[in-house]
């Protein structure tokens, strides 16, 4: 006679009543000065159409059962591809009228995390960015060495013009134009808008976080702004949070926005919620930096937080939540 199996629930955080785990998914399209007034409603239908294709793709990769990670790299694939916002197609331009692209990525579980600044050729950054972190001993590559990395691992190319969009080169004349008449003769910073990212908890337990961008539009040098920037753009870490940011992206890098987040979160015992009001409305704001970040806790607690006048973003859970929003 078999002897009778033992029965051990172990509860997790966020378990549902019936045991299951609970799944979360959320993602941004970019936060700054966002003017109702000026928006048309098609332009309105057509932001929340597209979070919403990326927001319902990441989710149904993690209800059949698949990871975190899997969802997020979907998702930020979905809006690089979309002309609307900032990252891949429709990315903002340099002061040369180029697209210079910056990702990254983070898997929770490990932590193990893959990152790429100032590239040009490369379709979907983001899959650079898993590439770097799942096939290199790396974590971050830079320009002609990470795509030289990008076609050994046979990713695909396109001319720099792909990503380049009629609304971006005008945005750019705009900015170059404000830039010579400001009476400071300093560079003007130009619209922020548009980056995209994402966070999500898989039914496994783990957290992943992903975050893609154009950048600064009139950007020179080689700048290179928070999102590819591990702990400052993006983190995760399946002890606490995973989290995505956007907006000025200096003021982010000085404040590692995103890991503060998570360290106020496991060293301190802050929930998500308080964490996040702690580093996006008091700590940045004091420091001038405008913009927000999105993040998952281990129970599937999601937070999106802005300082600024809205924040393309969504939000869909196995609680039943699903909704996208801009203001
Ligand atoms: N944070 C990005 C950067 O500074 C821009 C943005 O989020 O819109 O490159």
């Amino acid at each position: 006679m078999r002897a009778p199996l033992l029965s051990v629930i172990v509860e997790m955080p966020g378990m549902h009543a019936d045991g299951a785990r609970p799944l979360a998914i959320a993602i941004h399209g970019g936060a700054g000065v966002i003017d109702r007034t000026q928006m048309a409603p098609e332009r309105e239908a057509s932001y929340l159409a597209g979070l919403s294709a990326a927001l319902d793709a990441g989710y149904s990769i993690l209800e059949r059962g698949g990871s975190s990670l899997d969802a997020v790299a979907d998702a930020v694939r979905l809006l690089e591809d979309d002309p609307q916002f900032n990252a891949g197609r429709g990315a903002v331009l340099t002061h040369d009228g180029e697209a210079e692209l910056d990702a990254s990525i983070m898997d929770g579980a490990g932590p193990r995390a893959g990152a790429v600044a100032g590239i040009r050729h490369v379709k979907n950054p983001i899959g650079l960015a898993r590439l770097i972190m799942d096939k290199s001993p790396h974590v971050m590559l830079i320009g002609q060495g990470a795509e030289k990395f990008a076609r050994e691992q046979g990713l695909e190319f396109v001319p720099n013009t792909y990503f380049r969009t009629p609304y971006r080169e005008e945005e750019l004349q705009r900015a170059i134009h404000r830039e010579r008449h400001s009476d400071k003769g300093a560079p003007a910073p130009g619209t922020i808008t548009g980056t995209v990212g994402a966070v999500a908890l898989d039914r496994a337990g783990n957290l992943a976080a992903a975050t893609s961008t154009g950048g600064m539009t009139n950007k020179r040098y080689g700048r290179v702004g928070d999102s590819p920037i591990i702990g400052a753009g993006t983190y995760a870490n399946n002890e606490s949070c995973a989290v995505s940011a956007t907006g000025s992206g200096e003021f982010f890098i000085r404040s590692v926005v995103a890991y503060d987040i998570h360290a106020l979160v496991q060293y301190k015992q802050l929930s998500v919620q308080d964490a996040a009001k702690e580093v996006v409305q008091v700590k940045l704001k004091r420091a001038g930096g405008d913009g927000g970040i999105i993040a998952i806790d281990r129970a599937g607690d999601i937070v999106l937080e802005f300082n600024c006048e809205g924040m393309f973003r969504g939000a869909r859970d196995s609680r039943g939540r699903r909704d996208v929003a801009i203001y």
